[in-house]
């Protein structure tokens, strides 16, 4: 690794999967060399532990508990030799190099350089009440108490999921009809569907489970999957409504032209920009993403990196998912260290073609590679040999 001309700080925030690598190199690199890397290196993170987004289908489904899908970043810290510190960033100055993080107290924090991954929150503007809802939810994440006052429940942030999840199976066990819809049209609303039905008809026989996917279910990807996954669906009986939903009010969830009575809704409606985006002075693209070039530098201060969800690339699309965020994130951990040392930095180009496994609740799974389909409980395997390479990478 590369040896620092002289000690900087170095501030990693948000422990999304760029920064899990980041870490789990230092710390490898820690156990060869301690002292190789010469700067002060300080994480900032809402938890103590993050949840790993690709196995929480399964860990609804009952294939995984709750640890099985959890990353400690907190003893991933100290074996990388990073000061962890549980706050939530709420602010960026980026023109005096600082930020503000709010947790038992507000503080601020300064920095060399700084590197954001810090995901992105749930799209809820579908919901015309949606602000109250975002006030709503700020102040209930912290406590997690999901003692909700909503029955609209968004994916994001996944913490605040597993325990509405949680009171939603509690609901379910004690109605004696129960009624979910899932609102969402990318491959995470048909895993969280398929495990959302896996795992009611085994608690109530008297449920139904609803998929509000808007006329272009899984846009991104090619016609022999979507035909696939819709047989899935079909297979699982899950009632396919392809308009868009336009609000939840009173127990009914309104689409363009139904209104469906509805206990619950779990809202997987793509990513929107954190709320600290919208005052901070770093360029801003999109829907509230920071603006970065092909380095995942911020292409309006150079001393500042995002990679993942956070961040968007002036000079291509790239889209928003877990796999980008990793290797992005390897790319990225390379150019902070580089322009930390006065080095070269890289270029991050996305493959052609991306390997999505799409698990289907049972122990099922179908995948795409480019024009290639698959499926089967092999693929399911693969999926799970995927995911658990990358969840126990530091486990001993
Ligand atoms: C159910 C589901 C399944 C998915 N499956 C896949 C898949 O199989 N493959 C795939 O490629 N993508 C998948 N995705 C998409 C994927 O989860 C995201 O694209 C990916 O998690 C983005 O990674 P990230 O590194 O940007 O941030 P995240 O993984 O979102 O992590 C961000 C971290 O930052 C923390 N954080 C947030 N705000 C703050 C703050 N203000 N201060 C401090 N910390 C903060 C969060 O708590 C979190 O730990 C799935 C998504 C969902 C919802």
């Amino acid at each position: 690794m590369t040896k620092f001309s002289s000690k900087k700080t170095l501030l990693l925030a948000g422990a999304g999967h760029a920064h899990i690598g980041m870490l789990r190199r230092l710390s490898a690199a820690r156990l060869k060399d301690a002292d190789t890397i010469e700067a002060d290196i300080h994480l900032i993170s809402q938890q103590p532990q993050t949840i790993y987004s690709g196995m929480l289908p399964g860990w609804m489904a009952g294939h995984y508990q709750l640890h099985d899908i959890s990353i400690d970043i907190k003893s991933l810290c100290v074996r990388a030799g990073v000061r962890f510190i549980q706050q939530s960033l709420v602010q960026v100055n980026a023109a005096s190099n600082k930020v503000v993080t709010t947790g038992d107290e507000q503080t601020d924090f300064d920095y060399d350089v700084l590197s954001l991954n810090t995901g992105a929150d749930t799209d809820m503007r579908w919901l015309p009440d949606h602000n109250s809802y975002n006030e709503y939810r700020s102040d209930n994440d912290d406590n997690n108490t999901g003692a909700a006052n909503t029955n609209v429940i968004a994916i994001r942030p996944l913490s605040t999921f597993i325990t509405q999840w949680q009171r939603i199976l509690k609901a379910a066990q004690q109605s004696e009809k129960y009624q979910l819809a899932i609102i969402g049209a990318g491959a995470a609303a048909i895993e969280l569907v398929m495990a959302a039905q896996v795992t009611l008809r085994n608690i109530n026989r008297n449920h139904q489970v609803t998929l509000v996917c808007g006329e272009n279910l899984l846009s991104g990807f090619n016609s022999g999957f979507r035909q696939r996954v819709i047989k899935q669906l079909h297979r699982h009986d899950i009632t396919i409504v392809r308009e868009r939903a336009t609000d939840y009010r009173d127990g009914k969830l309104s689409t363009t032209h139904k209104s469906l009575p509805i206990n619950a809704v779990i809202a997987a409606t793509g990513v929107i920009g954190s709320a600290w985006t919208a005052s901070t002075d770093l360029e801003i693209e999109g829907d509230g993403f920071v603006a970065v070039n092909d380095k995942q530098q911020s292409v309006s201060h150079p001393n500042v990196f995002a990679v993942g969800d956070v961040a968007i690339r002036v000079d291509k699309y790239v889209a928003h998912s877990g796999v980008h965020s990793v290797h992005g994130g390897a790319v990225e951990a390379d150019n902070l260290l580089a322009y930390l040392g006065d080095n070269v930095m890289k270029s991050y180009q996305p493959k052609s073609r991306t390997l999505y496994l799409l698990s289907c609740g049972d122990k099922y799974a179908i995948g795409s590679w480019g024009n290639v389909n698959l499926q089967g409980r092999w693929v399911w395997h693969l999926k799970k040999y995927i995911d658990k390479r990358f969840i126990e990478a530091d486990k001993d």
